[in-house]
């Protein structure tokens, strides 16, 4: 049978990027014809089944030729020498990068609006944000630009807006993935993702990107005691999550679909959640300003009109080329980690974050893989009606935990609600891809991705 990614092929000779052009106009109509992948996909390792099939890469991971902006202004004229090795590793099978993807900037956000380049809507409903900070990636999936996007997910940013576009958005297991050739927001908690529009699709595109890399230390394959694909028992989270009542309906809902199953329901308590949003927003901050300084707009990156030293040029490069929320956080990063204070914040934070792995650990014995929201909320309004920066931050909570712990979490939308998708995410001990995509398969059996209903686009 021939591989529905078939349908994608238009992209195989020198007129691609014309023809592609003409294809992204009617990517209204595209919507819904996409067919799940697994019908056609030849059992074992996929080789070969990306031949011609576009896909777009936020632009925070380089793809040599295309700009690196990072959503910032800071690297707006920024063209990379390079390429990414998952990016490498799907052009080696024939897919071919068509854009770069809109994101919040340097990762730093759950909308996308934090961008220096413009805001991503969601497709559902133009008003509402596409979540972040992979918006752009899970909006070109969910408006049927490509079946897939690469995403970054540093404490939940393939997850989130993959929920509030509702896509699938994987984030392997720290390491899994080389981080090569992506730009560091907080190294110790940063991995590439796949926002796609079916569950085959984001499987097979995480089999054709993991594996070690030279090139990143920190990169490994899964050893012999990868646990297995089977899971029986489901942790899930009792008492109030403070979620908004859609939110908290389709989480019963999940539930009660996975009990209809046969599978057994575990109420499970997670210690430590209290602290992810501090932990993480602690070590993120920490790990940003250190990576963040190398923009000086001396080698590369945005250079103000004069300066009459290089201090001065540094100094205003970056207060002209940064924006308000990185600002933020790299006066956060270096609060927390001034000299005399280590302690009290940092080392603080690191200590939690190894109670918060053991934590997970102990869960693990209890359960195969956990179950729970992504976001207190759908997609939210843009200004007056939606969250500020602060309550974005603190509704991190279900998310931040998997990048804390280096644990895979899969993110698949679970209902329509109020006319915009919802979506739940099952974790799963390191290197448990497999049983995440084997549990979340069977809710798309039952429940198919949605389709944001006919959509014009404003540019139409
Ligand atoms: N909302 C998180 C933040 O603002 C997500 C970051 C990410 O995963 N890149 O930091």
């Amino acid at each position: 049978m021939e591989s529905p990614f078939a349908r994608w092929r238009v992209l195989s000779d020198a007129a691609a990027r014309k023809k592609y052009e003409a294809y992204v106009k009617e990517a209204d109509a595209n919507i819904g014809a996409f067919l799940e992948f697994d019908a056609g996909r030849p059992e074992g390792r996929p080789g070969g089944c990306l031949e011609g099939v576009p896909f777009a890469v936020k632009d925070i991971i380089a793809v040599k030729g295309f700009h690196l902006t990072c959503g910032s202004k800071i690297l707006q004229n920024l063209v990379s020498p390079y390429t990414a090795t998952a990016v490498e590793k799907l052009a080696a099978e024939g897919g071919i990068v068509v854009g770069k993807t809109n994101m919040d900037e340097f990762g730093m956000g759950s909308s996308t609006d934090n961008s220096a380049l413009g805001k991503t809507n969601n497709p559902w409903d133009g008003r509402r944000v596409s979540g972040g900070s992979s918006g752009g990636s899970a909006a070109a999936v969910a408006a049927g630009m490509v079946p897939f996007a690469l995403g970054s997910d540093t404490g939940g940013s393939v997850r989130q807006p993959a929920a509030f576009c509702g896509v699938y958005g994987l984030k392997p297991t720290y390491g899994a993935v080389s981080r090569y050739g992506l730009v560091a927001y907080a190294s110790s908690l940063d991995v590439v993702g796949v926002c796609a529009c079916s569950v085959g699709i984001a499987r097979d595109v995480f089999e054709l990107m993991r594996g070690q890399d030279e090139k990143d230390q920190s990169s490994l394959d899964p050893g012999p005691d990868a646990p297995g694909p089977d899971a029986k028992v489901i942790g899930v989270l009792g008492g109030d999550l403070g979620l908004d009542p859609a939110v908290e309906r389709a989480y019963r809902a999940a539930i009660g679909f996975y009990k209809s199953k046969g599978f057994e329901l575990k109420e499970i308590t997670l210690a430590m959640a209290e602290y992810y949003v501090p932990v993480y927003y602690t070590i993120a901050t920490a790990e940003a300003s250190a990576n963040l300084a190398r923009y000086t707009g001396i080698r590369y990156g945005y250079r103000p009109a004069c300066a009459e030293n290089p201090e001065e040029l540094t100094r205003r490069a970056r207060s002209e080329g940064f924006g308000d929320e990185v600002k933020l956080r790299i006066l956060l990063g270096t609060y927390v980690l001034r000299s005399g204070f280590q302690d009290q914040y940092y080392q603080r934070a690191q200590r939690l974050r190894q109670a918060i792995r053991a934590d997970f650990d102990n869960a693990f014995t209890r359960a195969d893989v956990i179950l729970t929201p992504v976001f207190p909320t759908q997609a939210f309004l843009r200004g007056q009606g939606g969250l500020d920066q602060f309550q974005q931050k603190l509704a991190d909570r279900f998310t931040t935990a998997a990048n804390l712990a280096g644990l895979p979490a899969f993110s698949f939308p679970a209902a329509v609600e109020d006319g915009l998708p919802v979506g739940m995410q099952f974790l799963a001990p390191a290197f448990g891809e497999a049983r995440l995509f084997e549990v979340v398969r069977l809710y798309e059996e039952n429940f198919p991705r949605p389709l944001p209903p006919r959509y014009k686009p404003e540019w139409s």
